[in-house]
């Protein structure tokens, strides 16, 4: 029998449907299988804020992951616009920069670190004073001592960008299959296609496995092809003010914890984001949202004038080096596209063209390949099950 399609992706986020969107472009027959593509409210794209800010986001170990965020950030403008074109829909992309500022004498002091950092890299990045961060962003305290402007670093609304992504899809004759893949269909060794929970299955001659940090746990996997992903719980939320309170996204270290406020074309300010190692744990606590609004305002004290239009939890596939899994596994015809932690925003249209050039064929991507390749866990242990493990609570981090 012919399989019915030539890529089946498991997961419908933001990297599951970049990934279909770019093959259904090259005329390949896709199907994209998820209970509920783009508007899953535990997903990470759904919560996502939508900074594409490598440079900002730069730490000292984590140059890999600036190499992959720096080539995504590079394609985001193109992808856009084709993405506009193939949707119909504006996805709100703006690239006016992201303001980093400081307040205490160590956040300015690690302030300092970072801009000589970048400036080492070569990457475009400006250090202020407290003065002129205020000139750029007059709602800002009046004790902010110092910033760090990375004048590239860009953002985008996630929910725009799903249902672009979903509506070029549809244009471009890929089907959507509302169900949740229950297991792999095999052939001596090989992934032929996909069980659905209603029942029977899909059969294709390639399936990416997108599913997020569901992507680690899924049922019916063979354990040594699950990857090693887990859920990373991210609290965040919505506000609205009838007049723009920001220019550009504004983040912050506020007495060594961080938070950012990224603001949306519509007058909304999305201000987030807390970092939990909870397992697959949702809630929205008192706590959490008392955090951000307490770092929040000391950046920006307007911000509890706000009106709260959504608090949300979602879940960030994280990896043990946060660097993502995209590429082939051990078992033939079998692909991942996750863990892409922190930046799958960023990094989704650099991810949908290195599925796409499986053959290797453009060098720069095959090379850039090789720092997310999923061969780098083969062999390892799995990941202990969510909720087993002793539960660690991290400092809250970027995103
Ligand atoms: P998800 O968006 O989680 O999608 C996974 C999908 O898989 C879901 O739709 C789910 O329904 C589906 N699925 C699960 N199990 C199955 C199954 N068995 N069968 C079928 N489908 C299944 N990144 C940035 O770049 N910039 C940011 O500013 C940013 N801010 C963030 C803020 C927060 C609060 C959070 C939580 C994340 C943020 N991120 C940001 C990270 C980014 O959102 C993620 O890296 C990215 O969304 C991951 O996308 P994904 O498609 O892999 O996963």
């Amino acid at each position: 029998m012919p399989d019915l399609f030539d890529l089946v992706v498991v997961g419908g986020g933001v990297i599951g449907l970049s990934v279909a969107w770019r093959a259904a472009g090259r005329g390949l027959r896709v199907a994209v299988v998820d209970p509920a593509p783009a508007t899953s409210r535990t997903a990470a794209s759904y919560a996502a804020a939508g900074m594409l800010a490598p440079v900002s986001e730069v730490t000292y170990t984590e140059e890999p992951l600036l190499r992959l965020g720096l080539a995504s950030l590079e394609r985001w403008p193109a992808f856009a616009a084709e993405l506009t074109r193939a949707s119909g829909h504006d996805l709100d992309l703006r690239a006016d920069g992201t303001l980093d500022v400081a307040f205490g004498s160590d956040d300015l002091a690690a302030l300092d670190d970072l801009a000589a950092f970048t400036a080492s890299l070569g990457l475009p990045a400006e250090r202020l004073t407290g003065r002129e961060c205020r000139r750029l962003e007059p709602m800002l305290a009046p004790s902010v001592r110092g910033g760090m402007l990375a004048g590239g670093d860009s953002w985008v609304d996630p929910r725009r960008v799903t249902a672009a992504l979903l509506a070029a899809l549809g244009r471009a004759g890929a089907t959507l299959v509302p169900d949740r893949v229950t297991g792999l269909l095999t052939d001596s060794g090989a992934a032929r296609g996909v069980r659905l929970a209603g029942g029977g299955g899909l059969s294709a001659g390639r399936v990416v496995l997108a599913a997020g940090a569901w992507s680690g746990s899924l049922e019916g996997m063979p354990p040594e092809v699950l990857p090693p992903v887990r859920p990373v719980k991210g609290q965040i939320m919505r506000l609205r003010s009838p007049e723009p309170v920001l220019g550009r996204c504004v983040r912050g270290a506020v007495h060594g914890s961080h938070v950012y406020l990224v603001p949306r074309g519509d007058g909304g300010l999305v201000l987030g984001a807390t970092q939990e190692e909870l397992g697959f744990d949702t809630r929205v606590t008192a706590g959490g949202l008392w955090e951000l609004l307490r770092d929040a305002r000391e950046l920006v004290p307007g911000v509890t004038e706000l009106e709260v239009t959504e608090t949300i939890a979602g879940l960030r596939p994280g990896s043990p080096d946060n660097l993502p899994l995209v590429g082939p596994t051990i078992m033939p015809g079998l692909d991942l596209a996750t863990g892409h932690h922190r930046g799958g925003v960023l990094l989704a249209p650099l991810t949908a063209d290195l599925c796409a050039n499986g053959d290797g064929a453009d060098p720069v991507l095959a090379d850039l390949a090789g720092l997310c390749s999923p061969l780098r866990f083969a062999g390892a242990a799995p990941p202990r099950p969510p909720g087993t493990g002793p539960v660690e609570n991290t400092p809250r981090e970027q995103r």
